[in-house]
């Protein structure tokens, strides 16, 4: 088993550029906690597959490896031209139009893959194309076509997205397709499903009610990349499991200058509600093309880091760049130098407006509190859910957790909980009795993975008796080479 120093969780996306066996080691390697499958390319077969590749190659490196499945979601394209493009020029007239074929597009007008849209927008309403890079404003609605003006030209090429500035768009979070695919996900098992666009904590709920209803362990991930979503940002941190500041589409929706304030925003938020964060894209763009990052991506991670992020994503950088593995050391690298150095601005354990929700929160946070007031070298919270894992990791902490657990599905969870690291338990503790056991058990593992030397102190939780989920109700510190029978 390796053990990491590194706090800050990275998420990589799979893709062309990084699945095959040897360079998805390479990554998990050089860091990656969490892979994240893009369910908008593929078959189920594809998803099965990469998941399986995921698998063995985290077994191979010695760690425990997430897996994010994310959803399409109900992302706007155009349809494809003929010709696969066409050159748009400023002040130039372009039909978007409903009843074209997908395949028919031209100079003139293009269809798309959302009939809807025809009723979402009005004379005055603006559409950004590519992702912001191309800008049309539309003129008039006739029959069945969006008759628009363009403002910022470029290249339109087949299958791009489109948005509408400042959001509005009426498209329900979870197509048919993203039923599909949860169906899918769940199947494959995996750890965390992401929601694309959705609107408000009840489009996450119901995703929730999906993955069970489907077998799933999955926890939720909200990615927030709509405007609604910013409007109803308490609603969604309340029903999500996690969320995603998915800062591509959310740049395109609500204008690049607001997304920083909305990512601080988020992370200031969070805390409360014990709510992780992912920081996802473009963090290393430039490492598409470049073996080194620029000094403003290396600020936007560190930045993000000392923001009190669990975890910061790569995309395109992973998934079709030039430089997987270098992109992931990077990450790897920015975390650990400013974790060494920051501050994070994390909720404080005794805030009276953020009393703990349940003894077992209770517990968590009076862990958190000792580590501070004694010279504490490892926190071990022996967990079913992973929940306690989770609210320790909420608060201010520089000593590492390990979050024991003999569940699988909480394993890949708890991979993304920043300074969380997963060991699997090979014991299934349940009687009363096994407490000292635990104990025992606990401090040999430690030992033995060279975490704790025998005079050094662990604080650890348990819940007695043991095996129940949520059942948290014990914190104890003892020395790690203490025998049990001097120590109890
Ligand atoms: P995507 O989501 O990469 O699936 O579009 C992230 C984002 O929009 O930032
Ligand atoms: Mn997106």
């Amino acid at each position: 088993m390796i053990t990491r120093k590194r706090r800050t969780k990275i998420v990589a996306t799979l893709g062309p550029a990084s699945e095959t066996p040897e360079i998805l080691e390479e990554m998990i390697r050089a860091g990656v906690n969490v892979v994240r499958l893009n369910f908008s390319h593929g078959t189920a077969e594809d998803h099965r597959k990469r998941a399986e590749m995921v698998r063995a190659a985290a077994d191979k490196v010695g760690v425990t490896v997430g897996i994010l499945a994310d959803m399409q979601g109900p992302k706007i394209r155009v349809g494809r031209f003929v010709h696969g493009a066409t050159m748009l020029c400023p002040g130039q007239k372009f039909i978007i139009d409903i009843d074209l074929d997908l395949e028919a597009g031209n100079d003139e007008r293009v269809g798309i893959t959302y009939k809807e849209l025809i009723n979402d927008v009005e004379p005055g309403a603006r559409l950004l194309l590519n992702d912001g890079l191309i800008v049309m404003d539309v003129d008039e609605i006739v029959g069945s076509e969006i008759r628009c003006t363009v403002i910022l030209g470029g290249e339109l090429s087949n299958n791009k997205g489109i948005n509408r500035a400042g959001g509005g768009l009426s498209a329900a979070a979870l197509t048919d397709k993203d039923k599909e695919d949860i169906q899918t996900a769940c199947a494959i098992g995996v750890d965390y499903i992401a929601i694309s666009f959705p609107r408000d904590g009840a489009d996450i709920e119901y995703a929730r009610k999906l993955v069970r209803a489907a077998g799933g362990h999955a926890g939720i991930v909200a990615k927030v990349e709509r405007a609604e979503a910013v409007d109803n940002l308490d609603s969604i941190l309340e029903a999500s499991d996690v969320v995603m500041v998915a800062r591509g589409d959310l740049g395109v929706e609500i204008g690049d200058a607001a997304v920083p304030p909305v990512q601080k925003r988020i992370l200031r938020k969070a805390p409360k509600f014990n709510c992780p964060v992912i920081v996802a894209t473009q963090m290393m763009e430039s490492m598409c093309e470049n073996p080194v990052p620029t000094r403003a991506e290396v600020n936007d991670v560190a930045n993000a880091v000392i923001d009190g992020t669990d975890a910061v994503m790569l995309s395109g950088e992973s998934a079709a760049g030039k430089y997987p593995v270098e992109a992931v050391k990077a990450m790897d690298r920015t975390c650990l130098e400013t974790e060494r150095h920051r501050v994070f601005p994390s909720q404080s354990t005794r805030d009276p407006r953020y009393p703990p929700h349940s003894v077992n929160e209770c517990i968590a946070r009076s862990v958190m509190d000792a580590a501070r007031m004694m010279p504490i070298k490892a926190i071990v919270a022996f967990t079913q859910s992973g929940s306690t894992a989770l609210y320790m990791s909420r608060h201010l902490g520089e000593v590492p957790i390990y979050a024991l657990t003999p569940e699988h599905t909480t394993l890949g969870k708890v991979a993304l909980y920043r300074n969380v690291t997963p060991i699997m338990l090979a014991t299934q503790y349940s009687e009363a009795t096994d407490a000292p056991r635990a104990t025992d058990d606990a401090k040999a593992l430690m030992l033995s993975h060279g975490i704790v030397e025998k005079e050094d102190l662990i604080a650890m939780t348990m819940g007695t008796p043991m095996g129940e989920s949520g059942a948290t109700n014990m914190m104890k510190i003892v020395r790690a080479g203490d025998h049990l029978a001097e120590n109890e």
